[in-house]
């Protein structure tokens, strides 16, 4: 049994979902279980929409519900679904959700979380239901399975964490009846329920956890996640075109490249994976034929020997926190204070630098800040850096391979430089620039490690 997973623009049109239904019919040997993200761009209107409902502009949300439901009935017409009545059904009971939802902020005036999430819920509700019905108008029999009826999470609203054992016997007992039948189970991506049966989302990007998630409560030989890139490559291509594909990365590169920003996977894809020892694949719907990114727990034979440089990734957006002791010497349970702040305002902080009297630490949870800087304020000196951004080069012991910080650093003569961690990890160099120097070090580092073809 295989999960296979796809993303926003893998279902963002008809032409796409044509594509997918063929992929899925190409695996059905393999016995696979969907996965689905919402339609692209969906999930950015849905969260426009909570917004506008909360500060009451009641026109701009009316119009919100409006082009999001217009856009998925065009693709229901363009699919010539139109006569399927589940789907009529789908497409009402979206309709009155979002509008009881509008009324629901509108009550509440600010973005609740939980009506957030049940909010967001919406886009992978309509795009598995689309999905189902053009498999069955393709003679692939599909059936829905709600992701809320088998993935158990707590109940923290927009990053819920699933819970295992909860979840594995709720799962097996909503899926294996569809394999036994030798159907196709299509599960929303991103969403679960907490204990209380109360709707709740991974995180942006998180129908990726989803995919890896259920692989591990079912026991499943695979994952495929397929997007829009023909893999993990060598950083992200927006910011250089020329990037290229990895063909293989073991499942420690690949989780430090997702947790420092790698859009491609979200930052928590690979845990479930890890713990089962199940291979990911990355993987193009465009170009379902090119090989994709094969991620496993090692590299065995086929690792190359040399350390090197696989891929680059970046964070933006980011603060960086100068903290300065208000006693002259690091007084004995300075660090602990300060982190004992940070753990309280549930912020993980990404890199951290010490000198005898300061810690310096990078967040990217904007929210909290002006919190976390007055509670900081009361046993330090704070200063407040906005605009930063983290690189973060990984490979396999590149932190074991003499002279790499000098190949790295000699090529970013010029660029304010203003943390470094090294070594915390075997397979990761990371430093903190500004932002505004992004694109010009992350070309740069990628002109110098791969100006000849990987992979
Ligand atoms: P999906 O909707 O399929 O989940 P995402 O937009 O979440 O797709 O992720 C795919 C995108 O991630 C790519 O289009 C690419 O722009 C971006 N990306 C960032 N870094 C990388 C990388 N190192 N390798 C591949 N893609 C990357
Ligand atoms: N639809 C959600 C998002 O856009 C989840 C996902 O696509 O993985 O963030
Ligand atoms: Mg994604």
């Amino acid at each position: 049994m295989i999960v296979m997973k796809f993303g926003g623009t893998s279902v963002g049109e008809p032409e796409a979902i044509r594509r997918v239904a063929e992929i899925i019919r190409s695996r059905l040997s393999k016995t696979p279980c969907v996965v689905v993200s919402a339609v692209a761009k969906t999930t950015d209107e849905l969260v426009s929409l909570s917004d506008a409902a909360a500060k009451a502009s009641r026109d701009r949300a009316n119009d919100l519900i409006e082009w999001i439901l217009e856009r998925h009935i065009k693709l229901i017409a363009d699919l010539d679904l139109d006569g399927d009545t589940v789907l009529s059904q789908t497409l009402s009971q979206a309709a009155e959700d979002l509008t009881e939802l509008r009324q629901r902020f509108e009550e509440a005036g600010k973005v609740e979380p939980m009506l957030m999430d049940l909010c967001l819920s919406t886009g992978e509700f309509l795009s598995s239901h689309i999905l189902v019905s053009y498999l069955n108008s393709q003679g692939i029999e599909a059936v829905w399975a709600d992701a809320r009826e088998a993935i158990v999470t707590d109940s923290r609203f927009g990053s819920a964490r699933p819970l295992f054992p909860e979840s594995r016997r709720l799962a097996n007992r909503l899926f294996e009846p569809i394999l036994e039948e030798g159907k196709v189970p299509v599960m929303q991506g991103f969403v679960g329920a907490d204990v209380r049966g109360r709707t709740t989302t991974f995180g942006r990007g998180g129908s990726d956890y989803s995919a890896t998630f259920l692989g591990a409560l079912l026991g499943a030989s695979t994952v495929e996640i397929w997007t829009d890139v023909v893999g993990v490559l060598t950083a992200d291509p927006s910011l250089v075109p020329e990037a290229k594909r990895i063909r293989r990365m073991t499942f420690e590169e690949a989780s430090e490249l997702a947790y420092f920003g790698a859009r491609v996977l979200h930052p928590s894809t690979l845990r479930p994976a890890i713990e089962r020892g199940i291979p990911v694949f990355v993987l193009n719907s465009m170009k379902p034929g090119v090989e994709g990114t094969e991620i496993t727990p090692s590299l065995g034979e086929d690792a190359c020997g040399e350390a090197t440089v696989k891929s680059i990734a970046y964070k933006e957006g980011l603060t960086v926190l100068n903290i300065t002791s208000t006693r002259m010497l690091m007084a004995y349970g300075f660090l602990s204070s300060i982190f004992r702040i940070f753990n309280q305002f549930e912020t993980p902080v990404d890199l951290v630098a010490t000198s005898e009297v300061s810690v310096s630490v990078t967040v990217d949870i904007r929210e909290k800040i002006d919190q976390i800087v007055s509670a900081l304020s009361e046993i330090s000196e704070v200063e407040v850096q906005h605009g930063k951004a983290i690189v973060c080069c990984v490979g396999e012991d590149i932190c074991r391979k003499a002279g790499m910080p000098a190949q790295m650093f000699g090529e970013l003569e010029g660029i304010r430089i203003t943390l470094i961690s090294q070594g915390a990890s075997r397979i990761n160099i990371s430093f903190v620039i500004n932002e505004s120097d992004l694109s010009e070090v992350v070309n740069r580092l990628h002109r110098k490690f791969f100006s000849e073809h990987i992979g």
